[in-house]
């Protein structure tokens, strides 16, 4: 009996995204199964292309003189049948096409050739233990005393652990090596992981709220494995920083483990560094697998098939650490809820949290969603009890307490003719702070801010050739886009009057640097940003010299602000505090209050109190205001009202659109047209914003026009969309154009 596929053929051509059927000949009946990818031939040129088998049928659903056989099953892993699933929903819900959705489920695409398994194997117990003494006396020598300690507990240790967790380099693995208390061996063969603790690992007492949050929470497990709800499947994890949010991660993840069931942790790239991941793999040892960009093809395919066979059981990574080919999953966690990164940017324009709960549902698994400053939208959820509330309201660590905060007017220090980047107290304070030999950070809103050039006779500004944005100055002679990446020499005369009189305004997180510098000669600075962490080891590395007493002060962008934590850290400065508050869209606040607030809570994580001071221009705005009492509640009170008051997300639903093309006046026209169409049709109670031009309305040479509709209901919205999809598809007037719809969950 002949065997037909049901397959998608991976192209990005909206009309081709259907469903196509193939034989399978009897040669490869053994390799093709659902969720497997395939060559086929396809179109009348018989072109090779991939594909994805989402059906197996014996009845051939086409005119049998037509079909065609596949011509090869190809070695990339396969989509289990519940992601398949989940993409068929992504494709529904964001609009993708069907092989967008199950790329995005598929995370490791090819297979990387089964290389040789390397691990390494402890020799000599004793020699070892000796040189483990000998280099816990040294500063320099942390990777060794990590490496040690974890090969004296496991006695023997896979290659992608030491690599991918442990992040020991290849020269410290040689250097131990030759020492001989390790030795390496490769085969084919790999031991069972088996649960072992790392040395770093000290029991902590959870305290009654973190006892509570973990009681309540899973009092929910088992009901959700027979039906499951977001009342029940769904929870807020609402704790200030330092409040003990990763170890009732721990103490859940414990029971599920116990239960034979597998986690997914989502952290932000930007915080998965070797202090997060090291916490999570000194109590659960081996069974931990994690994905990050750095990683290289091979090692990630290694991390993904380790949890795809069931050696792994909890899988740590960014937001596509979603699609883990997990079959018993139990627990999903998403620790810095609110962070953006959550929101995938390109298609299908996902959002972490709506995917999990998906996800959960599908596997009556658990969801925990964990914030100091939860998102508008989720923590309005949870006080309406669409999803479960959990708070912890104290620092875990005793004598930890929040910092004292303080608010300093820039107008201010302006009118008192001080002009440089400190203000007069954030200097006392800094002086102060070295003088104590304590350590601290400088924060700059956003990187290279407003580091503009502009004529100081006409006011002419610099803009990119290609796009709507001012180009900004690194090194004092070099401009550069931040949004194309393209550069051009600093001019000497302005371009339009031709008055010297100009230079570069504002400043980025090097004219800090060199002003600190100038004003404190003694001490040890060190920055990180988009610039001095390029390479792949960069940001551990300058977190690593800092954490270890190497630098006085970090000055730094959004990244330094992330979950990182220094015990001798008792000093924040905060530049500029408003530079994000008007960044025009109306995330603009919650965005700010969230960096405000993180960026106070690295103050003070030892035992020693800590002191932030944020200098601002707008004192009185309530964003401010409420970060600096460190407030979330009255945040978001003031916040929902405002929107509200304007119909925002979480008030109403929202979907964006973006148009683009080469030719400024028809992708003006071809928005109208759009607009005009929908208000033909039965769209009433949506609410039109626009269209208008983009907040950048040049990107990359494409002229940029928005329109933004309102709505109570998210399915009024998809239905919006699929219309005027349809449209677009069936006028084809406007193929030269690029549209996208993004429906914003809240
Ligand atoms: P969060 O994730 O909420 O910022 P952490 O889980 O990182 O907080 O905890 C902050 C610090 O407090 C950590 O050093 C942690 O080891 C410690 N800690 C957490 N819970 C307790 C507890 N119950 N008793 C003592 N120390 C704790
Ligand atoms: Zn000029
Ligand atoms: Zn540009």
């Amino acid at each position: 009996m002949a065997v037909y596929i049901d397959v998608i053929v991976d192209i990005s051509v909206n009309s081709l995204d259907r469903i196509f059927q193939y034989r399978v000949p009897e040669e490869l009946l053994d390799a093709v199964k659902v969720g497997c990818q395939v060559n086929v031939p396809f179109g009348s040129g018989n072109r090779r292309r991939q594909a994805y088998v989402i059906g197996v049928d014996t009845v051939l659903a086409y005119d049998a003189s037509k079909i065609k056989d596949i011509l090869g099953v190809t070695k990339a892993p396969a989509a289990t049948g519940q992601l398949i699933a989940l993409a068929d929903w992504m494709h529904e819900r964001y609009g993708c096409t069907m092989a967008q959705a199950l790329k995005t489920v598929l995370p490791v695409k090819k297979s990387v050739k089964e290389v040789k398994r390397t691990a390494y194997f402890l020799t000599d117990r004793e020699g070892a233990q000796q040189l483990l003494e000998k280099s816990r006396k040294s500063r320099r020598e942390k990777a060794r005393v990590r490496l040690l300690e974890a090969m004296l507990k496991e006695g023997c240790m896979s290659k992608e652990t030491v690599t991918g967790v442990l992040q020991i380099s290849a020269s410290t693995m040689k250097s131990i090596l030759q020492t001989g208390v390790i030795r390496e061996e490769t085969s084919q063969v790999y031991r069972n992981p088996v649960r072992q603790r790392l040395d770093g690992w000290q029991e902590v007492c959870l305290n009654d709220e973190q006892m509570n949050a973990v009681a309540s929470i899973w009092q929910n497990a088992a009901i959700c494995r027979e039906h499951w709800s977001r009342e029940q499947g769904m929870h807020l994890l609402y704790g200030i920083t330092g409040s003990g949010k990763t170890e009732v991660y721990m103490a859940l993840m414990e029971k599920v483990l116990n239960e034979g069931r597998q986690i997914i942790v989502l952290i932000p790239e930007i915080s998965l560094t070797l202090q997060t991941v090291s916490r999570f793999y000194a109590r659960f040892g081996s069974q931990i697998a994690v994905m990050n960009s750095r990683l290289s093809a091979g090692e990630r395919y290694d991390q993904y098939m380790r949890a795809k066979r069931g050696e792994a059981s909890v899988m740590i990574g960014p937001r596509s650490a979603l699609f883990t080919p997990f079959d018993r999953l139990g627990l999903i966690i998403i620790d810095e809820e609110h962070e953006s990164a959550y929101q995938s940017e390109i298609v299908p324009r996902y959002q972490a949290a709506e995917v999990a709960a998906r996800r959960a549902e599908m596997s009556g698994a658990l969801v925990v969603l964990g914030s100091a400053t939860p998102s508008v939208a989720v923590y309005q959820k949870a006080r309406e009890g669409m999803i479960g509330l959990h708070r912890l309201t104290q620092r875990a660590r005793t004598g930890s307490r929040l910092p004292d905060v303080k608010v300093v007017d820039l107008r201010e220090e302006f009118r008192m003719k001080n002009r440089g980047i400190l203000s007069q107290s954030l200097h006392e304070a800094m002086d102060a702070c070295l003088k104590r030999g304590d350590q601290m950070m400088l924060f700059l809103n956003r990187r290279g801010y407003a580091g503009f050039v502009s004529c100081r006779s006409c006011g002419y500004v610099v803009k990119c050739r290609h796009c709507d944005v001012s180009m900004t100055v690194h090194h004092h002679t070099l401009l550069k886009c931040h949004y194309c990446g393209s550069e051009q020499p600093m001019p000497r005369v302005c371009p339009s009057c031709g008055s010297p009189y100009i230079a570069g305004f504002g400043v980025g997180t090097q004219k800090v640097e060199e002003f600190v510098q100038k004003e404190f000669p003694k001490a040890r600075i060190l920055r990180m940003d988009r610039d001095t962490t390029s390479g792949k080891d960069d940001m551990g590395r300058i977190l690593q010299t800092f954490s270890e007493g190497g630098a006085d002060i970090l000055i730094g962008t959004q990244m330094i602000v992330k979950g990182h934590d220094f015990a001798n850290v008792t000093l924040v400065g905060i530049l500029a505090a408003d530079l994000s508050l008007f960044a025009g869209d109306y995330q603009s606040s919650e965005r700010t209050f969230q960096l405000l607030t993180q960026a106070a809570g690295r103050a003070g994580r030892g035992d020693r109190p800590g002191e932030v001071i944020i200098q601002t221009y707008q004192p009185e705005h309530y964003c401010i205001q409420t970060a600096a009492a460190q407030d979330y509640d009255s945040f978001y009170s003031q916040e929902i009202r405002f929107r509200q008051m304007l119909h925002y997300p979480p008030d109403r639903q929202m979907m964006v659109m973006l148009a683009e093309g080469e030719h400024d006046q028809q992708t003006g026209q071809a928005v109208q047209k759009l607009r005009e169409i929908a208000g033909e049709a039965d769209f009433e109670a949506v609410e039109f914003i626009g269209p208008s031009r983009a907040g950048i309305a040049k990107a990359k040479d494409l002229y940029r026009y928005t329109m933004y509709m309102k709505h109570q209901d998210i399915k009024e919205l998809m239905r919006l969309r699929d219309f005027l999809e349809g449209y677009l598809k069936w006028s084809q007037q406007f193929s030269n154009i690029y549209f996208t719809f993004d429906i914003r969950e809240s």
